[in-house]
């Protein structure tokens, strides 16, 4: 009894263990108000970017998930964003500084011919922002593979 008490306190506590570390990832940024490290954190609304220093610094960002790929104007990384409806979109995360955006998913690989930015045209093809270019995606993912 006392045993089996014991064992579900253990339980609970790596529990909330596991809960903090979940909850605190380093992101490497550093927070431009205090300087102290920006934390991942898994709030209410999703995942968001939070000052370690909390709650003596109140700095919070928006969480960005990069995909990889460079913004074609301004060399930002793209990052996946939401629209207010729920439909996805890719934008700089520059903005609104940089406000390029993109339905398309952006590849992380730039287009062999310009260097521009490869966007999901296709199950098949990736397609050049700038030039056109057509690219195939299995020609892509080799060399995601290779990297
Ligand atoms: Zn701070
Ligand atoms: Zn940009
Ligand atoms: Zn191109």
């Amino acid at each position: 009894m006392q045993f089996h008490q014991l064992e579900k306190a253990v339980e609970l506590a790596e529990k909330g263990m596991e809960k903090i570390s979940v909850t605190d990832q380093p992101t490497g940024e550093k927070c431009d108000l205090c300087g102290h490290d920006m934390v991942l954190k898994f709030g209410r609304f999703g995942k968001f970017i939070a000052c370690s220093g909390y709650p003596q610094c109140r700095n919070v960002k928006p969480y960005l998930e990069k995909v990889g790929a460079r913004c074609p104007e301004c060399g930002g990384d793209l990052v996946k964003r939401r629209t207010r409806k729920g439909r996805f979109f890719y934008g700089c995360a520059n903005y609104p500084t940089c406000s390029f955006s993109t339905w398309k998913e952006p590849v992380p690989t730039p287009c062999p011919k310009c260097g521009g930015l490869l966007v999901v045209a296709s199950k098949e093809y990736a397609k050049c922002v700038k030039c056109e270019e057509q690219v195939e995606m299995s020609a892509l993912e080799q060399e995601k593979v290779e990297a």
